[in-house]
């Protein structure tokens, strides 16, 4: 009961903070108190960047929810994780294209397919790009590689940020689980991206590793194993 509490209070605390900020832009603009085109026009993408951070924040929720309620909400297919990788960083390219940020895709061709649900991984990877831009302070160096490894597929992100230590690595996938909830709070995070990145690796049979040096960065690591589901060895 206290986690569903937990859980209601922090959706409400979450989705006003964006709404708020939307409000103020839109009130400000109605009103015809911007001085200059080039003002409006960064209004509108404040609006614009509120409003992912708003939808982000809505498909988390949904999707925890989903996970709550135990219910198998995956759509299993054989999946090209190149076409993934690609969709999940346009959705994030205009957030890196300010010259303090550098991101680099790294997918080579003709890599094998996995059975995945291709939106579930897209928001594994988006979740994985999201954290590797809000943990990162001053020169935003993220990188993102695919590569076929051993009878899987291999996906990392890594980035140049405040990393994590050994003692908090066991703990952020746990759901509501913060380091510095102030900085978390402050980039717009609740503590259940990991949590739903992990239900969805478990859910797809791989794993996810994490190598981390508090001050230098962080890579995440998930393996999928290529190939079809071995059907068999699901629990209901
Ligand atoms: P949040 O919404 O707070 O980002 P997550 O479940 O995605 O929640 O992550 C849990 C916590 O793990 C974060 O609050 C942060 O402290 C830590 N964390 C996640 N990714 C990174 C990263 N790339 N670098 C440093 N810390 C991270």
């Amino acid at each position: 009961a206290r986690l569903k509490n937990d859980f209601v209070a922090t959706i409400s605390h979450e989705l006003k903070t964006p709404l708020a900020s939307m409000r103020v832009l839109v009130d400000t603009l109605v009103e015809g108190r911007v001085t200059s085109p080039e003002q409006a026009k960064e209004y509108f993408r404040l609006i614009s960047r509120e409003n992912e951070r708003l939808t982000r924040l809505i498909d988390n929720f949904l999707t925890f929810s989903r996970m709550e309620r135990n219910k198998r909400a995956f759509d299993f297919a054989p999946t090209d994780v190149a076409e993934a990788v690609h969709a999940a960083v346009d959705l994030v390219r205009d957030r890196c294209s300010t010259p303090a940020c550098t991101l680099e895709v790294t997918v080579p061709e003709g890599l094998p397919l996995v059975t995945a649900d291709r939106d579930a991984l897209v928001t594994v990877l988006l979740n994985l790009l999201d954290n590797a831009l809000k943990y990162t302070l001053d020169k935003k160096e993220i990188a993102v590689r695919a590569r076929a490894d051993d009878g899987s597929v291999c996906l990392e992100v890594s980035d140049n940020g405040v990393g994590i230590s050994r003692g908090d690595a066991k703990k952020i996938f746990d759901r509501f689980y913060q380091v510095d909830r102030s900085l978390s709070r402050r980039t717009g995070g609740c503590g259940l991206g990991l949590a739903i990145v992990k239900f969805i690796i478990d859910a797809h049979d791989g794993t996810i590793e994490l190598d981390s040096v508090p001050g230098k960065g962080s890579t995440f690591r998930v393996r999928l194993p290529i190939g079809p589901r071995d059907e068999t060895a699901l629990k209901e």
